[in-house]
């Protein structure tokens, strides 16, 4: 999946280690986010979808639910 903002492509030089590229989730579509299109605009939280739960951003989409990785909440994605 390449950057949201630039459209850079993630190159995955280490295995299973942390990646410098945010995950989050704009609409109903899961983005990513390079280290630094991260950096040029540190607002770019504001964009993404929060939990309703928790009102975290680190969100997932699996299997056409929105899940929240900090608290598990499950929300439906509207398809309307
Ligand atoms: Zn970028
Ligand atoms: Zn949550």
């Amino acid at each position: 999946m390449p950057c949201f903002k630039c459209g850079a492509v993630q190159t995955d030089p280490r295995k299973g280690g942390p990646s410098p590229w945010a995950r989050g989730v704009v609409g109903d579509e899961q983005i990513l986010l390079c280290p630094e299109c991260q950096a040029v605009d540190p607002t770019w939280t504001e964009q993404l979808r929060v939990c309703e739960a928790c009102g975290g951003t680190r969100l997932q989409i699996i299997m056409g639910s929105i899940v929240c990785r900090a608290c598990g909440h499950d929300q439906t994605v509207r398809s309307d």
